[in-house]
């Protein structure tokens, strides 16, 4: 079977990977010049399976009130006239209760918990060096109101699969020597053994080219344009290098893949989410974070990448705008200094800024569309990377009409119409 990929970021290249060992003929497709050149080029670099948590979560929009208009805020809402905006947002609030909340925490943490599986099985067969720690994640809490929230979620997580250990302020810097120096309180924190980090970016190179060896062709510097019909059916990709024809067909654009598919009677709730990183080199080894860590209160995720520490965090609603705010990224720097002060070279630090593909409620878009060749692997948000192996191996099943390993009820577009 011949099946094109639309997009060269980490869904799009696992997924052809996935489908390559499968043995079809893959063709992947990209506007860039080489794989994972945007949102999967340089975020937080965590794969935090045991997680789980969405975005839209009980309390979250009574934080946002808090914040708006406030420019150093780790969630900047920028009030628009953008119709795509103000839907995803009240859908956004209607999952923010409850019940919602655990459903698509459910989800998340299925998906993730199989991914990590998958790519545990890939690294053993495939050589990929990618800066790999498998030292767990440590969530840190600043205040005493928002750790006791998490702890009352703590036996809810597990009974979900998520496997998690409380930690008092001494424990948080048994396991994390590092933050001693830290100038910022430490309510408590929450381990989270199993989960690990590495740089997303080599990953996705290596990857490319473990699919290069099975055959698998990359149409680069060639942009999407449209998705044609006919009947039931997709017929065709027409990109800026002429059309392209397949017996399936793969949409994994990110960010953009709601933008190729209201022709074809979808309209995918995916929003772009801004974030910034801040990648720095170590400057003193005994006082930079070996372990990953996640602070809640300041927004950000720690991955310590070979001999330089990558942070990454604010969510920026702000449409398709991928200028890098200075000031912005900054905050993020100043931030992640303010847990480790002396651990970075901030005079070389460097900047990125990436769009988050962002569903209503954090649970990607993985499923056949209207058209049943045409197969939805997109709208990962946050968890991109952590959730890539898994939604790969299931877009391979769903394309080859096979039933994949794990339950995929809640996965597709359908809960959005
Ligand atoms: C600041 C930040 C921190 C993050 N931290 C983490 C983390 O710690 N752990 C984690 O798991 N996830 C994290 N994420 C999320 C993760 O990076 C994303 O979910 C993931 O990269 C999305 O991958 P993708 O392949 O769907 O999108 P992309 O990587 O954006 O790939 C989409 C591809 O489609 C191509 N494309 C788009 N339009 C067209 C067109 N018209 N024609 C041709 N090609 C096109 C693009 O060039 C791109 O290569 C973070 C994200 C950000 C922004």
């Amino acid at each position: 079977m011949k099946v094109v990929v639309l997009g060269a970021g980490v869904i799009g290249i696992s997924t052809a990977y996935e489908l390559a060992c499968d043995g079809h003929d893959v063709i992947v497709v990209d506007r860039c010049e080489d794989v994972a050149l945007e949102t999967s080029n340089a975020n937080g670099g965590q794969l935090s399976s045991d997680h789980g948590e969405p975005l839209a979560a009980p309390g979250v929009i009574r934080k946002a009130i808090k914040w708006l208009g406030k420019h150093d805020a780790p969630l900047l809402y920028r009030l628009r006239l953008d119709p795509q905006l103000w839907s995803w947002t009240l859908q956004f609030m209607s999952n923010c209760k409850d019940p919602l909340f655990w459903d698509n925490a459910a989800h998340i943490l299925r998906l993730s918990l199989y991914s990590r599986q998958r790519i545990r099985d890939i690294l053993a067969r495939e050589t990929i060096a990618f800066d790999r720690l498998s030292t767990g994640i440590l969530t840190l809490y600043h205040n005493d109101k928002d750790f006791n929230v998490a702890l009352n979620n703590v036996q809810s997580m597990k009974e979900l699969g998520s496997v998690r250990e409380i930690l008092d302020r001494k424990g948080c810097i048994e396991h994390e020597p590092a933050l001693e120096f830290s100038s910022a309180p430490i309510s408590g924190g929450i381990f989270t053994p199993n989960d690990e980090s590495g740089d997303c970016y080599l990953f996705t190179k290596a990857l490319a080219e473990c699919c290069r060896r099975r055959g698998v062709q990359f149409q680069f510097n060639t942009t999407v344009t449209t998705i044609e019909r006919k009947d039931w059916r997709v017929k065709s990709v027409q990109t800026d290098k002429g059309p392209i024809e397949a017996d399936v067909y793969v949409l994994a654009l990110g960010s953009y893949s709601p933008l190729f598919v209201q022709e074809l009677g979808l309209n995918l709730p995916i929003y772009p989410a801004k974030g910034y990183s801040v990648t720095v080199p170590v400057k003193d080894d005994t006082k930079a974070p070996k372990t990953s860590i996640t602070s809640k209160d300041y927004k950000l995720v720690f991955s310590r990448l070979g001999n330089k520490l990558r942070v990454a965090g604010m969510l920026e609603f702000n449409g398709y705008d991928t200028n890098l705010d200075a000031s912005r990224a900054r905050v993020v720097l100043e931030n992640a200094l303010k847990l480790f002060p002396r651990a970075a070279d901030r005079d070389h630090a460097e900047f990125w800024t990436g769009l988050r593909p962002q569903t209503p409620d954090s649970v990607p878009i993985l499923g056949r569309a209207r058209q049943e060749n045409l197969v939805l692997n997109t709208g990962h948000g946050m968890l991109g990377w952590t959730m890539a192996m898994g939604s790969a191996r299931i877009a391979a099943d769903l394309a080859a009409h096979r039933a994949p390993e794990i339950d995929v009820d809640g996965f597709g577009w359908e809960r959005f119409a």
